[in-house]
């Protein structure tokens, strides 16, 4: 009994049905056919034993090879619409290509370009003359984000006539504002520009007589849409110079900018089974480059290649593994998509590209798997988080909390950090693994030996087991989760902290803090949940994006933490 309990043990692994154990048990008549069988099943045990772990061996090098690729430094760090960005998605392809993958579209190119729209440069023509006074660009003066481009001589008419030109004193907007830290400068320069326009006004100056600092400057990678007419800033002793009661100034503006477009390129293969729905599997290239798009948090003053060897050289392999695996696999049931994005790292752009542009019908997809940073599994704690788990009542079925080889973290929202929130928004049921934030997380120290190839091997075999056992299932149905959205902002500021994304608790839990950054400098340590921030209650991961928007850099405020069950407070500045 003991020998056949412990066959069984072992049958199950190997998915023999156990339906033969029993007869084995019963039938004492055939004791000698059972000797004979049990041997038979030692043999079959000890080569698929042998097999898998040479499958294992196998999918280990083919990790390896992937990720030392993908992050030398000959990518430079596979920034979104860069040379090296171009080597890895030509890498990709050839991978995509050996595996039998079909391109999505035409007949030999893998490649589905999008544009990132990267802000708006002034050209060298912007000027201002007053009185035929020519002023400093950026000193006396500057053109606001949402000023419209201009080549025009005109006149400015003191307030009290009908005006084309509006003079404007941010005096009273600052100052009646000054205590409220929910007030959004720019958010009140565009309300107030949007209503005289409406009134005739041709264009709009701005000074600020206050003592009040606005930190007004002209932003660049602003993804303000332009109004229709110029609206310029001017200093308090310009205003003062040309702008009195009595004198008529009469000003040359040109403002002359351009928008900057970078062009970034999904690669996507696709095996088709001609069946009716399609299983999507991704995982972004792209990553920081030398840091160029403010995204590291690295804090050393020469630029260094990021190479981003977990984020996502990690994801990108074991989505080449499991290309190449499944053809060779059971799986017929369900068409295959394979999708590795670029533009993840400047706000989810390759993935926000293809579910709103690309033909593919989303409605026909059967459930989206996205792997980001899936190369740094702790050896000790096997921890991994699975995210989306809420995206569909199926998950609950086939993801057990308690594995036995992961330490599981389940995050049931469909949004995160990364490209399944896409797909999500899409009502697509999705699943994220992520083996969590270390301390080379956006810096150039994210390299390849660093990576854990056999916890990844774990992490893909973990996968191939998902996508077999949805493979004699239905097509899944949609819930909709919580949001945590934090990809899409862009802030002025950061604390530098690594955010434990999966935490469920109240506030936002701290996973590690940069070196030399304002969470650091301020006393914050790993374990400590930021609860509030300044006067903003910071209750999620969106109550702190929405509040870290409300800072600027130089900004000094008060964050409260639980240490230790004790509430702390920091004074940080940004
Ligand atoms: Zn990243």
């Amino acid at each position: 009994m003991r020998t056949i309990c412990h066959n069984w043990v072992n049958m199950h692994k190997y998915n023999i049905p156990s339906t033969m154990v029993f007869y084995l048990c019963q039938n004492s008549m055939l004791l000698q056919m059972k000797n004979i069988f049990i041997v038979l099943l030692l043999v079959t045990q000890t080569s698929i034993a042998q097999k898998s772990q040479i499958n294992d061996q196998e999918l280990k090098a083919g990790l390896k090879q992937s990720v030392e690729f993908l992050a030398a430094d000959r990518l430079e760090g596979r920034r979104t619409g860069t040379e090296g960005e171009k080597l890895a998605s030509q890498y990709i392809s050839d991978q995509f290509k050996k595996a039998g993958l079909t391109p999505l579209t035409s007949q030999n190119d893998y490649l589905e370009p999008f544009e990132v729209q990267d802000g708006r440069v002034l050209l060298p023509a912007t000027s201002l003359s007053i009185d035929k006074d020519p002023l400093q660009l950026n000193e006396d003066w500057f053109p606001l984000s949402l000023s419209s481009d201009i080549d025009k001589s005109f006149s400015y008419i003191p307030t009290n006539r009908k005006y084309p030109v509006f003079l404007f004193d941010l005096r009273k907007g600052l100052e009646e504002n000054k205590d409220n830290p929910h007030f959004d400068l720019e958010e009140y320069i565009g309300n107030m520009c949007r209503d005289v326009i409406k009134k005739g006004t041709e264009a709009i100056i701005l000074y600020n007589s206050s003592s009040i600092d606005d930190n007004l400057k002209y932003n660049p990678k602003s993804k303000t849409t332009a109004l229709s007419i110029p609206v310029i800033y001017i200093s308090k002793d310009i205003r003062q110079k040309y702008f009195t009661e009595k004198s008529i100034p009469s000003l040359n503006l040109i403002i002359k900018s351009e928008n900057r477009v970078r062009t970034g390129h999904n690669v996507i293969g696709m095996i088709n089974n001609g069946a009716k729905f399609t299983v999507v599997i991704g995982a972004h290239y792209d990553h920081l480059g030398y840091g160029e798009d403010h995204n590291s948090l690295y804090a050393g003053k020469t630029p260094m290649i990021h190479n981003g060897a977990d984020d996502n050289a990690s994801g990108t392999a074991a989505l080449i593994e499991l290309a190449k695996w499944i053809p060779s696999s059971e799986l017929k049931k369900y068409n295959y998509l394979f999708l590795a994005f670029s533009g993840e790292e400047l706000g989810l752009f390759g993935s926000k590209y293809f579910v709103d542009h690309s033909n593919f019908d989303l409605d026909k997809v059967n459930y989206m798997i996205n792997m980001d940073m899936v190369g740094r599994l702790n050896d000790s704690t096997h921890g991994l988080t699975i995210g989306g788990y809420g995206t569909t009542p199926e998950w609950g079925k086939l993801i057990l909390e308690h594995d036995p080889y992961f330490r599981i973290k389940l995050d049931s929202s469909g949004t995160g950090p990364s490209d399944h929130t896409s797909f999500y928004l899409k009502n697509v049921p999705v699943l994220f693994f992520f083996t969590g934030i270390h301390s080379d997380y956006h810096k150039p120290s994210d390299d390849a030996d660093k990576i854990n190839y056999d916890g990844m091997v774990k992490i893909v075999d973990y996968i191939k087991n998902i996508l077999t056992k949805t493979n004699e299932l239905d097509k899944m149905s949609f819930t909709k989760t919580r949001e945590v959205s934090m990809a899409s902002s862009s802030f002025k500021v950061t604390m530098g902290i690594m955010a434990d994304y999966s935490y469920s608790g109240i506030g936002v839990y701290i996973d590690g803090v940069s070196e030399g950054r304002p969470a650091q400098k301020a006393g914050l340590q790993h374990g400590d949940v930021v609860v509030q921030l300044g006067d903003y209650k910071i209750s999620d991961m969106q109550a702190y994006m929405k509040a870290l928007g409300k800072f600027s850099k130089g900004d000094t405020t008060r964050v409260k933490v639980i240490r230790d069950k004790q509430e702390m407070f920091f004074q940080l500045t940004f």
